[in-house]
């Protein structure tokens, strides 16, 4: 009697066991949908507002050629060029989000070596390090060939080493430390400048975040770069940290794995 018992019960406990996992399947399914529309959206929405921009872009651009009268009119323009150019970096950076969660494997299989790359990007930097007068070290404690993933390792130092220089005031240093252990490589990125408050700290990496703090404020930026970065370290599984004092400065960590 007690056996014809137990299998009466079972299939009644076999039951909701079943409805919690279908539940269960269903919430995941529904969440993989929503990251997926994210996705999309974010792609759709970039693509949408790339095409109108150009097209001010070029309207506003011929306007500025033709002879007027009113000097009003030169400053409008002038300032609409600018708002333009901002929204169109932004849209970029959207569609670079949107393409990095795509997470294209191939692009992982293109190394360089982390030397070579830094002073790629200081390079590009050459101007606002000279109006700034800032003094930028790189030193290299291990000789011995430091590959990484250029497409995503690029985006992520390009993004703090800008950074480094933004928040930084004239005449401070910039300090680029790479240290090789074991089969990892440590970049340390450290500044003297403006610092993060502590609050602020856990937030820099937020989509759009940007401090409240006042000498945040004066400097350009819409948020977008740390979630860049953050982004393309995920996709390399390198691992990026920080330290931060208001007034005394930032030191980036950024931890890869070595590739040979
Ligand atoms: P932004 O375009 O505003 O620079 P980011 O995503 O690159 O956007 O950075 C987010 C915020 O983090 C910045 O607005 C700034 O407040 C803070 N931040 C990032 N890097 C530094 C730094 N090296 N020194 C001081 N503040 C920083």
């Amino acid at each position: 009697k007690n056996n014809l018992n137990e299998r009466v019960e079972l299939p009644v406990y076999k039951d909701e066991l079943y409805d919690l996992s279908s539940g269960i399947n269903q919430l995941l399914q529904r969440i993989e949908n929503a990251i997926e529309r994210e996705r999309q959206f974010t792609s759709d929405a970039s693509h949408e507002l790339r095409t109108p921009l150009a097209s001010l872009r070029g309207t506003l651009e011929v306007l500025i050629r033709k002879p007027r009268e009113i000097k009003e009119y030169e400053e409008k323009i002038t300032y609409s060029l600018t708002e333009i150019d901002r929204m169109t970096e932004t849209t970029e950076q959207l569609l670079l989000l949107a393409r990095l969660d795509a997470n294209n494997n191939e692009l992982n299989k293109i190394l360089i070596s982390l030397p070579s790359l830094i002073n790629e990007i200081l390079v590009r930097y050459d101007k606002d390090i000279l109006i700034k007068n800032l003094k930028v070290e790189l030193q290299i404690q291990n000789k011995t060939e430091l590959l990484v993933p250029k497409y995503h390792a690029n985006l992520i130092l390009d993004n703090i080493i800008n950074n480094a220089i933004k928040y930084s005031k004239h005449n401070q240093s910039i300090i680029i430390q790479i240290i090789s252990i074991d089969n990892s490589i440590l970049c340390k990125i450290k500044d003297e400048g403006i610092g993060i408050k502590h609050e602020d700290i856990p937030n820099v990496f937020n989509h759009f975040f940007r401090s409240e703090a006042l000498e945040h404020k004066h400097i350009s930026g819409n948020g977008l770069g740390l979630s860049i970065a953050l982004k393309s370290a995920e996709a390399i599984n390198a691992i990026i940290s920080l330290e931060s004092e208001p007034n005394a400065g930032t030191t980036f960590k950024i931890n890869f794995l070595s590739k040979s």
